[in-house]
């Protein structure tokens, strides 16, 4: 290769580049971290590739679309841009909450008896604000099976430090400013009806139960213990 073609070669990788970092679509639909078919049977195959390409896919081109109305959304993190959801429409509430929850949700499944169990700590701190790992389980299963028509329910973090369940309508979620109470999800069931329907039907309670068996919980304690400072940190 002689000098000007190499000139040549960096300069369209140079400009490659740049096309990329000011790409109109800043969002992206991310991989799942498993097959299509990992979480059978408590969740088929065919409703995974309809819910991560089409329904997932479609919010997030609907986020990358609302760019051209909005185009901060582009400077923004998807967190900010739920911490401030008010400011925009409820096209950019649903698509970025859409974004956010599923991704979400991918990352907290895995494979029956791939998921482990609790960190010490973060079953210390469900035992603390629930009572027990049972009382916690059946009020997050009650949420996911009384939340009428879609949405979410979910394990959060509230601002004090303290775990909460709660449930949120469509693709809501407790980030959003509009929302309350506000916290960090760490943990949270879909139960729009195109998670269960193909293998489900009506039942969501027969779904719920068995959304338990494929909880990623090293991935949630994770996120917990990323969120929460603990004693051996502050001895540092
Ligand atoms: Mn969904």
């Amino acid at each position: 290769m002689n000098l000007s073609s190499l000139l040549r070669t960096s300069i369209i990788l140079i400009a490659a580049q740049s096309a990329a970092a000011l790409s109109a679509e800043p969002f992206s639909l991310p991989d799942l971290p498993y097959a299509y078919d990992a979480l059978e049977p408590q969740i088929d195959e065919m409703t995974m590739i309809i819910h991560h390409q089409r329904h997932h896919g479609a919010q997030v081109r609907g986020l990358n679309a609302a760019v051209a109305q909005f185009p901060e959304l582009a400077t923004l993190s998807l967190e900010q841009i739920l911490r401030s959801v008010s400011r925009f429409n409820d096209f950019v509430r649903n698509n970025a909450g859409g974004h956010f929850n599923h991704t979400l949700f991918w990352q907290i499944l895995a494979p029956a008896g791939t998921g482990g169990q609790p960190s010490a700590e973060l079953l210390a701190a469900i035992n603390r604000d629930f009572g027990s790992f049972q009382n916690f389980q059946s009020q997050l299963t009650k949420a996911a099976n009384s939340q009428f028509g879609s949405g979410w329910a979910w394990l959060i973090l509230l601002p004090d430090g303290n775990l909460a369940v709660t449930s949120t309508p469509n693709q809501d979620n407790p980030l959003m400013d509009i929302v309350q109470p506000n916290g960090v999800p760490i943990l949270g069931i879909d139960v729009w009806e195109h998670a269960y329907y193909l293998s489900y039907q009506n039942r969501r309670g027969a779904y719920v139960s068995k959304w338990w068996d494929i909880i990623n919980w090293h991935e949630v304690s994770r996120l917990f213990q990323q969120l929460t400072p603990q004693p051996a940190d502050a001895a540092r």
